[in-house]
């Protein structure tokens, strides 16, 4: 599956993908909560797919975070 790599978010701490999906939301105002977590790894750089499903629709969403800031450095 091809990726929008060039749109991930950029990010400095895993905290930070969390909080950006918590104030993010679903489109039908519910709130997303996180399902799952992938490291991937493209042309060298690191990101991380983060999986979420709203609680009150249903609907999956899926974000794509720049992680290269912290990535190694914990
Ligand atoms: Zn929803």
């Amino acid at each position: 599956m091809d990726r929008d790599y060039e749109k991930a978010i950029k990010v400095d701490s895993v905290a930070q993908e969390y909080l950006y999906v918590a104030r993010l939301g679903c489109s039908c105002g519910g709130r997303l909560r996180p399902t799952g977590q992938a490291l991937l790894e493209h042309k060298g750089h690191h990101y991380d797919l983060l999986k979420t499903r709203c609680q009150v629709c249903g609907n999956h969403a899926e974000f794509l975070f720049d992680i290269n800031s912290f990535f190694g450095r914990r």
